[in-house]
């Protein structure tokens, strides 16, 4: 379970901080038409971006499995 999460992880861009995460969330956003979502991620310390909602709850989920 971990390391599929690692995997993920490892594949998305990360962002160092939120304001970046945020502006390169617009932008995919205009670029793409359809809303997306930043969050912080545990395992590489950074954001990411995810358009898929139940992702980020079964993310929520795992994290406070911990
Ligand atoms: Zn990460």
């Amino acid at each position: 379970m971990k390391k599929s999460i690692w995997r993920q992880c490892t594949s998305k861009r990360r962002y160092k901080d939120e304001h970046t995460a945020n502006h390169y969330r617009k932008m995919f956003e205009r670029e793409r038409g359809k809303e997306l979502d930043y969050y912080w991620c545990v395992y590489c310390e950074g954001y990411h971006l995810t358009s898929s909602k139940s992702f980020l709850e079964e993310k929520y989920l795992l994290v406070h499995e911990f």
